[in-house]
């Protein structure tokens, strides 16, 4: 390419100043403010710049109605939110990189009150006083658990977290070498321990752990014995753990406290949902753990916090902590945290009102209608490049609870057309494809196909007035 052509392509680029009389550009300045719009038309003109001095064809990359979809392109992605919507149809229900629970009407109700507004945050009413913004969710979560004082951070890990530094620092914490768990995302409960400053006692081996393990590792340093819900695996075969009413007396008798992590946590018996058994925070207190740990965005579905209740003096203590400060909730969790534990105050409708339950207890009957009244559609959309089939499938409850336990659910199969391995490598084009959805579709793959697990697929109607959009060009081609 010689520098003369090159010369004459950029003098046909039109200059920004006159792109913005365009009237489509005009329009979207309007919509998105000049400042943005000048900067969406210099960054497009640098990109023609560039391809211009590759080769492309000034002419072709400067019509007008090209420029101006880059144009608005730009300005869409540069104003779009930055969370979006998507379906989570992976089959893990509380999905960590998806954010976990939806929230309860009643909480987002709440949370958009509390935004709006000035609130009591800390300022007590009736007094005109400072007040404290634990007291909002204190006595909530005391009914709900038996516990006789509480306090709430920003996460399950920051409690452990702030737990340890307050009780344990340059001490020692007694945990059984069975639990010393990695939930994932990097939170590891060794690694958490030293960052909170308290030093690590294993005691038993991988498998068993007995009482006498740990009798014998009490010391004049002890600072307490921890016990940590092995959220994300099971042990099976050869294995023993120390039941927790021991445990509880052990350190009763030694006059130190009893911590439980409960990872999940629950205020109310899942049997009663027909879901498996998993402790609350009520029985583990009541077997005589002294403070309890638990998340908010876990089963129990509110938003991201972490709740610590249990003894008074302990808790006043933790309290006290300054990094209580810097680990503290905002007013938008409080107000959400505090709708979503009124709800658990009338058990009986809790399966309608808390999203979480009501996905884990979809009947089975019901989910297997939903997908096969979706199924054509989404075969339509698919235009023969792919089958579709509903078939039977495990969901997990994810997020750590309940690790082995699978719900049995229903999938959409999508299966590459052709089939062998041309099928295998296709089918991330699939997967691909239904994620460039307006509104991602996310499934999961398994032995070369696609699985729409249609469980938590709540927005039925939503889900299939987008299909049309469903982009499929890639896949014709090859
Ligand atoms: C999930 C989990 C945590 C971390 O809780 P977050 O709320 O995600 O911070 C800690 N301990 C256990 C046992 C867990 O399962």
């Amino acid at each position: 390419m010689t520098a003369t052509r090159a010369r004459g392509g950029y003098h046909t680029l039109p200059s920004v100043d006159r792109i913005l009389n365009w009237r489509a550009v005009r329009d979207l300045s309007s919509v998105y403010g000049s400042t943005a719009s000048v900067d969406a038309i210099r960054t497009a003109l640098d990109e023609i710049r560039k391809r211009i001095s590759a080769g492309d064809n000034a002419t072709d990359l400067c019509e007008p109605n090209t420029l101006t979809r880059d144009i608005s392109d730009r300005l869409a992605e540069r104003f779009a939110p930055a969370l979006r919507p998507v379906f989570n149809l992976t089959g893990t229900v509380i999905h960590t990189n998806l954010g976990r629970a939806p929230l309860a009407a009643e909480a987002i109700t709440d949370i958009a009150a509390a935004a709006a507004s000035p609130t009591n945050l800390e300022f007590d009413i009736a007094s005109g006083r400072r007040g404290d913004r634990d007291v909002h969710l204190e006595n909530q979560i005391c009914r709900l658990t038996g516990a006789a004082a509480a306090s709430v951070v920003n996460n399950n890990a920051a409690a452990v977290l702030l737990v340890l530094n307050t009780l344990a620092r340059r001490k020692e914490v007694i945990v059984s070498r069975g639990e010393l768990v990695e939930i994932g995302g990097a939170f590891r409960i060794p690694e958490i321990m030293q960052r909170a400053g308290a030093k690590l006692h294993e005691v038993g081996t991988t498998n068993r752990t007995h009482l006498k393990d740990f009798a014998d590792a009490i010391s004049t340093k002890t600072a307490l014995v921890m016990k940590v819900h092995t959220s994300n695996y099971e042990m099976r075969g050869f294995t023993k753990v120390v039941p927790e009413p021991e445990l509880a007396k052990l350190a009763r008798e030694h006059d130190r406290p009893f911590v439980v992590d409960l990872g999940s946590g629950m205020l109310v018996d899942l049997e009663d949902f027909g879901l498996p058994h998993e402790r609350t925070a009520r029985e583990t207190l009541a077997d005589g753990a002294d403070l309890v740990t638990f998340s908010g965005d876990k089963l129990l579905g509110g938003p991201q916090a972490g709740i610590i209740a249990g003894r008074a003096d302990l808790i006043a203590k933790i309290k006290r902590n300054p990094m209580k400060r810097a680990l503290r909730l905002d007013k938008l969790v409080i107000a959400g945290l505090s709708a979503t534990l009124r709800l658990y105050e009338d058990p009986d409708r809790l399966r309608e009102r808390i999203p979480v339950l009501r996905l884990l207890t979809q009947p089975k009957a019901e989910i297997a209608a939903r997908a096969e009244r979706i199924r054509p559609a989404v075969a339509k959309s698919l235009a023969g490049l792919a089958s579709v089939e509903t078939t039977p499938c495990k969901s997990q409850i994810g997020s750590g609870a309940l690790p082995v336990d699978l719900l049995p659910s229903v999938a959409l199969l999508i299966r590459p057309a052709g089939g062998g391995k041309l099928g295998g490598r296709k089918v991330g084009a699939f997967a691909a494809a239904f994620r460039a959805l307006p509104t991602p579709v996310i499934g999961r793959i398994a032995d070369g196909a696609l699985l729409l697990d249609i469980r938590c697929l709540e927005d039925e109607v939503g889900f299939l007035a987008q299909l049309g959009a469903l982009d499929l060009t890639g896949l014709r081609a090859s």
